[in-house]
């Protein structure tokens, strides 16, 4: 049995240094949220909390920016202007609670890469950022993003699980479930981590949520393709992975 780590760490490199990215937030749990998430996934970053801050980080070796609209000080879409004006051609990335179609045209117009809507899940933000990344070719492609444990392949460019190669047929949710649960192999995960981490932290639905998508996921892999199990109860606590 060959069991590859994840690669998904080697998005946030370039050149072998961690890409920076500005998280620009005035509310702390969203920004320690993103934090966390991106630098999970191999990135740096730098945090402002407010408008003035923002606009002086962002001018200092910045890769991309993560701009809440309503910051105090400076609003977001003034930051952009500005950037823009200066000649900044770093990704930006506009984060707004407000959902009117003119703010994502705002947006686009002052020359915003993308723009998230809150309340929005991290990993989503953070698939964004790697694509924008990636799409500006800051990140190298050289690394696939393929996880191999066994008969076991989950390939994050083609956001598939395979079994001998055949596409397994994952659900979202499942998909989502198990790159989570395969990133951090051996490692036991709570049932609220795996909420937070798959569903989003502002998601509703309770603890129980996790266990139908876990026992789906068992159905699909045990029953359908007889995978051996890799999906282990964590008694009181929630689940591991760890392919037999
Ligand atoms: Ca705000």
């Amino acid at each position: 049995m060959t069991a590859s780590g994840p690669t998904s760490g080697d998005a946030g490199t370039a050149h072998g240094m961690s890409l920076r990215v500005l998280v620009a937030e005035d509310d702390r749990a969203i920004r320690e949220l993103l934090v966390h998430h991106l630098e999970r996934d191999g990135f740096r970053t730098i945090e402002a909390g407010d408008g003035p801050s923002a606009l002086r980080v962002a001018r200092d070796g910045i890769d991309l920016v993560l701009l809440d609209v309503g910051l105090p000080g400076v609003d977001g879409f003034d930051i952009a202007r500005t950037l823009r004006r200066e000649g900044r051609t770093m990704p930006i990335v506009i984060v707004t609670a407000r959902t009117e179609e003119v703010d994502r045209v705002v947006a686009f117009e002052l020359g915003a890469d993308d723009y998230v809507t809150k309340p929005f899940s991290p990993r989503e933000v953070v698939a964004r950022v790697r694509a924008i990344l990636r799409r500006s070719g800051m990140t190298s492609d050289a690394t696939p993003a393929v996880m191999r444990f066994g008969r076991l392949e989950i390939d994050e460019a083609a956001r598939e699980a395979r079994v001998d190669g055949r596409d397994v047929g994952l659900k979202p949710r499942e998909y989502a479930l198990l790159v989570v649960l395969a990133a951090n192999a051996g490692v036991a995960l709570s049932r609220d981590t795996l909420l937070e981490r798959v569903w989003g932290y502002d998601f509703d639905g309770d603890e129980r949520t996790v266990d139908v998508h876990v026992r789906r996921l068992r159905m699909k892999l045990v029953e359908e393709y007889h995978l051996d199990a890799c999906v282990h109860t964590v008694h009181g606590f929630g689940y591991k992975f760890a392919p037999a």
